[in-house]
């Protein structure tokens, strides 16, 4: 696990363009380094507003012309499988992107579609997991979804 100063030292020594870190995080889980993994975790990681796959495709596409859409949706798999994203299905069908470090959830708009992450403890959330634990259900993952409109639409409305 990378923590602060690692991260904090990775961005000075690089500016902007701290690589390093998605190597890492690449070496932890024995992947193979490919730049497009590089640059799918860096993009997940640099833009927190759950792009989708094509979204995430049509951005890296101008820095990596020969990108296939099979391996960006190949390697979102892979980097998935292994924990080092999240892929959110709050909007039905279509996954949305999320780079895993933290836990947080989600409110998304109705309105523009956006998700926004919340970041929140919930202090029964021990005793919840417990509660399903006991029964001999193993939890990997906890989601939690938060639908509404948000406050940039609430405003547009109001002028
Ligand atoms: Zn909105
Ligand atoms: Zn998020």
């Amino acid at each position: 696990m990378l923590n602060c100063n690692d991260y904090i030292l990775v961005t000075i020594t690089k500016k902007g363009e701290y690589l390093e870190k998605y190597v890492k995080l690449l070496k932890e889980k024995n992947l193979k380094i490919t730049p497009q993994r590089i640059k799918i975790l860096k993009y997940v990681d640099t833009h927190r507003t759950h792009p989708t796959a094509d979204e995430i495709y049509s951005s890296l596409k101008k820095d990596i012309p020969s990108l296939s859409k099979t391996t960006v949706y190949n390697s979102l798999d892979i980097l998935k499988k292994h924990g080092l994203i999240k892929a959110l299905s709050i909007c039905g069908s279509e996954h949305r992107y999320d780079f895993k470090n933290d836990m947080h959830h989600h409110f998304l708009c109705k309105k523009c579609g956006r998700i926004y992450d919340i970041e929140f403890k919930c202090p029964n959330i021990k005793h919840i997991k417990g509660e399903i634990q006991s029964s001999g259900h193993h939890i990997d993952e906890v989601h939690g979804y938060f639908i509404g409109t948000c406050n940039d639409c609430i405003k547009k409305v109001e002028k």
